[in-house]
């Protein structure tokens, strides 16, 4: 299992969600155990020596790595998720879309000031979504120390928009 290619469990689905888009299909990857607990396994390696007090984890599919993630490297995880689904005080960062915008929020509580701080989704393309992240989670007075998908559409240059480590297990041109 160790050499194996995890790339042969992602599908590429063309003109999803619409025309034009290349949607990268994790579903193949989760459906398949060893394929999975290997991914993770293999993230969780990377990211352990930056020794998180917390994953933030950005709905829907980051919560899908931060699960296992946490869970092998001993830390908690905070949600960042989309207005309406998280009860009590939030803070929130509105960020632009190729059309219109959308936000993120996190609760007011769920940072101790100075916690370090990993964010992790399933995919960065043009990383608007992971920057906004970053800048929610200082605003909830976390230190990010880092991000960490599973995988990056190199081609985009999204990392360029991020100004902490980030680390991808699979890359894409
Ligand atoms: P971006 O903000 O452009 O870096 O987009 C990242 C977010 O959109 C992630 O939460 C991804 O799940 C999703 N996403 C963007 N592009 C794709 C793609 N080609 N395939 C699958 N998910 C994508």
């Amino acid at each position: 299992m160790q050499d194996i290619d995890l790339k042969q469990y992602i599908r590429g689905i063309p003109d999803f969600p619409k025309p034009g888009i290349l949607f990268y299909d994790i579903s193949t990857l989760l459906r398949n155990a060893d394929a999975w607990q290997l991914a993770t396994a293999r993230m969780a390696r990377a990211v352990g020596p930056w020794q998180p007090d917390q994953l933030a984890a950005i709905e829907s599919r980051g919560f899908l790595t931060a699960a296992p993630l946490a869970t092998r490297l001993g830390c908690g995880i905070v949600m960042l998720r989309k207005p309406g689904k998280l009860p009590g005080d939030t803070i929130s960062l509105s960020y632009d879309l190729e059309y219109g915008t959308d936000s993120l929020h996190i609760q007011a509580d769920a940072i101790k000031p100075g916690q370090r701080v990993v964010v992790t989704d399933d995919l960065l393309a043009t990383g608007g979504t992971l920057a906004a992240s970053v800048a929610l989670l200082r605003k909830a007075g976390a230190d990010v120390i880092g991000a960490s998908v599973l995988i990056e559409l190199t081609a985009l240059g999204g990392r360029n928009k991020l100004d902490v480590p980030v680390h991808s297990l699979l890359s894409y041109e």
